[in-house]
């Protein structure tokens, strides 16, 4: 079997050695640096056997794949954390987001800042027992009767969700089990420095109708320093919310009475607003653009042809129906 790394080296390896193996043999060390790998372009774990000539390359934190790989194994730790803290907390979803990750949890209640501290305190104690993580394959009626047994009904329901003959897969690390596609981290031991931030209220699928449930966000990255940079970039951000500094500076208000999110300008905020325009209308003159107006509604037939409709409708105002009185005709705009 010709294994190619990524720079172009290749090396003949036996057929079902580990992609781990394989870096090993072309003299990478497998520390806590190398998170998972690219097989043919695909994200796979180190673990996973190689059984035909492929390329493989070491997914590593400075890529966006390799964060998402950390990130997502991070969000496991903290299920594992929450079951072992809170056994009657049901699992639902935990997907790794743009610089963190959160799990949505079915609780009796919110979780406090307190709880937010022993399910941190447990996390970097399984973090500790670098507890190896393993990836199993079943069938879906054996999924299904794996996650029955557990009492969670919210698994149960993702994976009748999915095709009859797909292969599920599950990822064990310790006591604790979820179902994922994977990739994931070697160990639990592999995340560095991770912190809970906070939590919010999530419908279930994303449905009013549905149950609500307790979403945790947290992050996490190789060092403790990287960690401090991250939330230190956080509290600046807040600092210059544009809703705080907005308040403060009596530039803009939003009223209940208005809706939310309908910024009411005040006179300072108004001339800021003011100058901008102004400022940027006379750079696209000076620099030859023409200026043209055009209405901020218009006939659902042009979205029909632009294609947000067949993409993008239920992000859209739903039709209005406009009378035309020179002709009586209704158009819907
Ligand atoms: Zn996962």
């Amino acid at each position: 079997m010709k294994i190619t790394l990524k720079d172009g080296n290749s090396l003949d390896i036996p057929a079902g050695q580990t992609v781990g193996s394989a870096l090993s043999a072309f003299g990478l060390k497998l520390g806590p640096d190398i998170l998972a790998a690219k097989v043919n372009g695909r994200a796979v774990d180190l673990s996973s056997a190689l059984t035909e000539d492929a390329e493989v390359a070491p997914l590593l934190f400075d890529s966006a794949e390799g964060r998402e790989v950390y990130r997502h194994s991070s969000t496991h730790i903290m299920a594992q954390a929450v079951k072992e803290v809170f056994p009657t907390a049901k699992l639902t979803i935990g997907p790794a987001i743009a610089d963190g990750f959160f799990y949505d949890f079915d609780y009796e209640r919110p979780f406090t800042p307190e709880d937010l501290e022993k399910i941190e305190a447990r996390a970097k104690d399984i973090i500790k027992r670098a507890l190896p993580v393993k990836r199993a394959e079943l069938s879906k009626p054996d999924a299904v009767k794996f996650f029955q047994d557990r009492e969670e009904a919210y698994k149960v329901e993702l994976i009748q969700g999915l095709a009859e003959g797909q292969t599920i897969t599950v990822y064990g690390q310790g006591e604790f089990t979820d179902l994922c596609r994977g990739p994931h981290l070697p160990t639990t031991g592999h995340v560095g420095a991770f912190k809970l931030l906070n939590t919010a209220g999530a419908y279930w699928r994303g449905d009013e109708r549905n149950p609500m449930l307790q979403r945790i966000y947290g992050t996490s990255f190789p060092t403790q320093a990287e960690l401090d940079a991250h939330l230190a970039r956080l509290e600046e951000i807040k600092r210059r919310d544009h809703r705080k500094v907005g308040k403060e500076l009596d530039l803009i208000s939003i009223s209940d009475e208005i809706g939310p999110g309908l910024v009411l300008w005040h006179p300072k905020g108004a001339t800021i607003r003011l100058l901008i325009e102004n400022f940027w209308r006379d750079q696209h003159i000076q620099n030859g653009y023409e200026l043209v107006y055009s209405p901020h509604v218009a006939k659902l037939d042009l979205w029909k042809t632009s294609g947000h409709v067949d993409y993008y409708r239920e992000n859209m105002f739903a039709p209005m129906t406009v009378e035309i009185r020179r002709t009586g005709n209704r158009l819907s705009v």
